[in-house]
């Protein structure tokens, strides 16, 4: 046995089972190992028949007889009688006829199951049964449940999973002795064994502390490898310039808050030390990043080097383009500021490419297109991503490959980051936070809102368009589909047309060209478009500052971090917003939509999705899947800080990596999960 030894080549599995566990996903033997159990059913507990109770229980007993039957309806019913010192009991089981010629008479078993009141008489039903001889995987143990699927039970699963497992010993161990001993963790082996069939309750926190312990220390270890090596390569001084800070500071139209003010300082300073700038601004939605991004930019533009800026979508590389010409235009800058979008003429794009190339132009806005090959950035020196986290170590290898330097990086993000997340997998960052947001913000008010109370609703945002304000709704879906019960943007706004004939309505989702989302946005800017009817596209930035009514349908279908975002979307001027979650039904909303009710605090939504739905589901947009712990647990604080000290340790000894090969191929793997930006 062997852990890439194909399941197909284990004992018992067929090529019809072996079918269905790859549809879970399961190939070979370390997948098998791997897929651990959802959960146990303690049958652990032997009783004597004399003093078992309705419930679940486990005996040992002799099965005398065995016989079966079909009844009516064709049922089948096996019936068995078994015993042991202390008197009987009738096992029954529905529908396996096979049942009553697989016993073999006067051998000892394990019973577990159901004892119950079943048709006026106490029996075990549909009981496990095993010999006493065998290794026990059903019965008289702590049974593990897995994941099961159509034509898989848990009890196939547990026969395979024994017929790897009994002999251990091919299993290697991944982490170093000396962890091992200062942590005081069991060997991986026995871990694994442990986790798929545990003799006792603590043999399971055993398990998972060894486990979940090298999941934690193997992404902790990924990400401080990626912050070593970025910070390793060469990378271009930025002086900082204080005539240029004072200059941009004066012309805003606003004082900057206190954290706009640290985070630049922060920039300025990591740009001027000589090494790569990787650095994540977080804030919430209007707490005012982009001005921020600006004016770090500035001190590149000054030196004459080149920044990129890089929106999720043209419509907000558009919208950035616009904010960020009319930031840099008072210091001289207007000239030097070009967008370039996959939508341009192709005479456009040809011109933009050649201010690009000669350094006619220095601040460019834009979205991916901006690091393809034509584009010559030779003198880039400050890369900005807005709201998105697709930017991955390749297409940092292609910077660094193009200018012969690694840009700084700037990324920004709505999405708070808890703190368990950014001492581990976001490690290899430096954060700033903005906690604050702009004075003459108000908090936005957020309501649950029951399909009856549609009208009022309706109403209410009657009201506020009268008073020249627009709103925006959100759909889950484009169209209508036999598939997912919920209001599509189609539908949505042929209601809206119907409901509001005084006002203009309009929709937006992402299957409409490029040009036609540009101009239904720009009439919402203009104040052409009273309600905009439309589906995700628009959550990520766009700017409104008019808008102060959103209503989500099928909120439930949402994210927390993604309500989130979108209630940012209205309330943004010195008027306050709303929020309006339309329910689909009349249950009682869940947990997660009465918290984005109750609180606007994004460092605590996202909190909550973590523990709720893990962070692959918080970091859904990134698709980073493996950044789901299967064991750890992100809110172990306990276990994180061991992983950590371990780590710090590790790294101190730098031919730990020759030593342990296989750690240093784990590092690699997952530095492309950790790496973020
Ligand atoms: P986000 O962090 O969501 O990207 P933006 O950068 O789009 O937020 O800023 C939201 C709005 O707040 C913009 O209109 C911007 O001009 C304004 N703003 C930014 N900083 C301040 C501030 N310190 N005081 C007042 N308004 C600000
Ligand atoms: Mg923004």
């Amino acid at each position: 046995m062997q852990l890439d030894t194909s399941l197909r080549d284990v004992r018992g599995v067929g090529p019809s089972t072996a079918a269905i566990l790859a549809r879970l996903g399961l190939r070979n033997v370390k997948d098998l190992l791997e897929y651990y159990p959802r959960r146990y059913e303690d049958y652990s507990n032997l009783l004597s028949i004399g003093r078992i109770k309705p419930g679940n229980v486990s005996i040992k007993a002799e099965i005398k007889q065995a016989s079966g039957k079909y009844v009516r309806g064709g049922l089948h019913i096996t019936e068995a009688i078994a015993s042991d010192a202390t008197g009987s009991v009738r096992l029954v089981w529905f529908n396996q006829p096979y049942r009553a010629a697989s016993i073999q008479k006067h051998e000892s078993y394990f019973v577990s199951g159901l004892f119950e009141l079943r048709y006026g008489k106490l029996s075990i039903t549909n009981p496990s049964i095993e010999l006493e001889s065998t290794f026990p995987i059903n019965a008289a143990r702590i049974v593990p449940v897995y994941r099961e699927t159509k034509g898989l039970s848990s009890r196939q699963i547990r026969k395979i999973v024994r017929e790897v497992i009994t002999s251990a010993t091919y299993i290697p161990e991944t982490l170093p002795d000396y962890v091992l001993k200062d942590e005081q963790l069991i060997a991986r082996k026995d871990a694994i064994k442990k986790k798929h069939f545990p003799d006792t309750i603590n043999d399971v926190k055993l398990a998972d502390q060894r486990l979940g312990f090298e999941e934690l220390f193997e992404l902790i270890l990924a990400a401080q490898h990626s912050k070593r090596d970025i910070a390793d390569q060469p990378s271009i001084k930025v002086a900082f310039k204080q005539d240029y800070a004072k200059a941009f500071i004066k012309h805003l139209p606003f004082m900057l808050t206190d954290a706009q003010k640290r985070a630049v300082w922060q920039i300025y300073q990591d740009m001027d030390s000589g090494k790569v700038m990787n650095r994540l601004l977080e804030g919430d939605v209007g707490a005012g990043k982009t001005v921020v991004a600006a004016m770090g930019a500035v001190m590149a533009l000054a030196e004459g080097y080149q920044v990129a800026f890089m929106a999720p979508t043209e419509l907000l590389a558009r919208q950035h383009a616009e904010t960020i010409y009319n930031l840099v235009t008072p210091l001289g800058f207007a000239e030097k500021t070009i967008l370039l979008v996959g939508s341009m003429s192709a005479q456009d794009k040809k011109r933009a490419h050649d201010f690009i190339s000669n350094g006619q132009a220095q601040f460019i806005v834009g979205t991916h297109t901006l690091i393809q090959e034509k584009v010559n950035l030779s003198k880039l020196a400050l890369v900005v991503i807005d709201e998105q986290h697709r930017f991955g170590v390749e297409q940092r290898k292609k910077l660094l490959a193009k200018s012969g330097h690694v840009p700084h990086m700037l990324s920004m993000t709505a999405t708070p980051i808890p703190r368990s997340l950014a001492l581990t997998v976001f490690g290899e960052l430096d954060i700033s936070i903005l906690n604050q947001k702009p004075k003459d913000r108000l908090p936005i008010i957020t309501a649950l809102v029951k399909p009856t109370d549609q009208l009022k609703l309706y109403e209410r945002v009657e009201e506020e368009l009268k008073n020249g304000r627009q709103a925006f709704v959100v759909c889950p879906l484009i169209e209508e589909s036999n598939a997912v019960e919920a209001k599509s943007a189609q539908a949505t706004y042929i209601e809206m047309k119907k409901h509001f004939k005084e006002f203009k309505v309009g929709i937006l989702h992402g299957k409409m060209k490029t040009e036609d989302k540009q101009t239904i946005m720009q009439k919402v800017v203009n104040g052409d478009i009273d309600i905009l009817v439309a589906t995700t596209v628009i959550e990520v930035g766009v700017d409104v500052p008019n808008a102060t009514i959103m209503i989500i349908e099928a909120p439930e279908r949402f994210g927390l971090a993604q309500l989130h975002q979108l209630r940012g979307r209205v309330g943004r001027g010195k008027t306050r917003g709303y929020c309006y979650l339309m329910l689909s039904d009349s249950r009682a909303p869940s947990r997660r939509l009465r918290a984005i009710e109750s609180t606007t605090d994004g460092f605590k939504l996202a909190q909550l999705d973590l523990d709720i739905r893990g962070a692959g589901a918080l970091y859904g947009m990134m698709q980073h899947g493996q950044l789901d712990l299967r064991i750890a647990n992100f809110s172990d604080t306990k276990l994180i800080a061991r992983a950590r000290n371990a780590v710090k340790e590790f790294m101190r000894k730098e031919q730990n990596l020759v030593q342990y090969p296989y750690i240093k191929k784990r590092i690699i793997e997952l530095q492309s999960v950790v790496h973020l930006n």
